[in-house]
């Protein structure tokens, strides 16, 4: 059996609507993006959106909209993807990391100790599709008068108490990498409920033009391709159903997976919708008797792909780099993680051959 981690579903839809943009002759940013655009605001439960280029031009292009620059700082999480931290260094801005918390997002309570008089916003990260503690973190924000930028690039649909994620801070950041729970091929997006953002938003999009060849700032080109779009349309119709299968999978996981000593399952909150981005367990060396990498290599003995989200925290990247030991739980997350296939095409049968495999390797 041969199973992979990821597994982008790119069906007739797609492939038709595509071809209907590709025969219209008009390629670049167009209807296709004002429809995706107005279609992901409405699923996000925001006034707005803005498409862009891809989720780390989402993450920057909302930094700058909120006037995030040189001098200030962004409390973010230092175990996530390297483009979080990243769009911040792109504004001027110096990302200050606070350590996470058992499920692997940003601990409200080590914000807290972080917040200094530049620090001017917080970036929480929706790590593997399970939403950041919202509640607690806006009301932080809201006591030290703090913009929020929510990374939701893994959590497209994610929820809390009914509220998705994106809906909660200033803006909400996404990605359509071919990856993640539905794509563009490359792309991203800003959700936002204020108007004047996401104008500025659209603004720095087009070299920081409101009107033809009139520019009121250095913008960028960070525009989505109407033929990424009409991919998007039909992704975002789908994406539900995708949402439904990866949380099917990951109880299929939990039930098989709960009573092997030394692995860890993810643990959701409370009234959260988790949409399983990844299905990251802990491997426990000590417990299970054999560390991370092994357990890893026997999986890919047997034909099936793992991911290890993140092996070396952003803290110890050569750009920020930090001391070692700083932030523990990151570090120590950065050991034990191991993510299995959860996507949708995954099958039982494939969850089921991963996990035997697993119990296997616990003897
Ligand atoms: C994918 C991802 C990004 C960046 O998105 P791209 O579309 O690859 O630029 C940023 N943050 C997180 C947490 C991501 O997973």
């Amino acid at each position: 059996m041969k199973i992979s981690i990821a597994s982008p579903d790119i069906g007739e839809k797609e492939i038709s609507a595509v071809r209907q943009v590709m025969e219209s002759g008009m390629l670049a940013q167009g209807k296709k993006v004002l429809a995706l655009e107005e279609k992901f605001a409405e699923y996000c439960q925001t006034g707005f959106c803005v498409a862009t280029s891809n989720g780390t031009t989402a993450l920057h292009t909302a930094l700058l909209g909120l006037g995030i620059g040189k001098g200030d700082e962004v409390i973010t999480s230092p175990f996530s993807f390297i483009a979080t931290a990243n769009s911040i260094a792109y504004c001027g801005a110096t990302p200050v990391f606070a350590d996470i918390d058992s499920e692997f997002n940003l601990d409200p309570e080590r914000i807290v100790e972080k917040i200094t008089p530049r620090t001017k916003a917080i970036m929480p990260v929706h790590l593997f599709g399970n939403p950041a503690s919202m509640g607690r973190i806006m009301e932080i924000a809201k006591k030290h008068s703090l913009a929020v930028v929510e990374d939701a690039c893994q959590a497209h649909g994610a929820e809390i108490s009914g509220k998705r994620a994106g809906s909660f801070g200033d803006a909400g950041c996404f990605s359509f990498y071919p990856t993640k729970n539905m794509t563009t091929g490359e792309g991203g997006a800003i959700t936002c409920n204020e108007a004047g953002l996401a104008d500025r938003c659209r603004m720095i999009r087009e070299h920081g033009s409101r009107k033809r060849y009139e520019h009121e700032m250095v913008g960028y080109n960070y525009r989505m391709t109407d033929i990424a779009a009409a991919i998007g349309v039909e992704q975002l119709a789908k994406l539900e159903g995708y949402n439904r299968k990866r949380i099917e999978n990951a109880g299929i996981y939990g039930s098989l997976l709960s009573g092997i000593k030394g692995i860890k399952i993810p643990q959701k909150k409370e009234g959260a919708v988790h949409v399983y981005h990844q299905y990251t367990i802990r491997v426990q060396k000590e417990l299970f008797g054999m560390d991370r990498d092994s357990l890893a290599k026997s999986l890919s003995d047997a034909g099936i792909g793992f991911g290890i989200y993140y092996p070396k925290c952003i803290h110890l990247q050569k750009p920020y780099l930090g001391k070692e030991g700083e932030f523990p739980e990151s570090e120590k997350a950065s050991w034990e993680v191991l993510s299995l296939p959860v996507h949708p095409k995954v099958g039982k049968e494939g969850i089921e051959f991963v996990c035997q495999k697993i119990k296997e390797a616990a003897r």
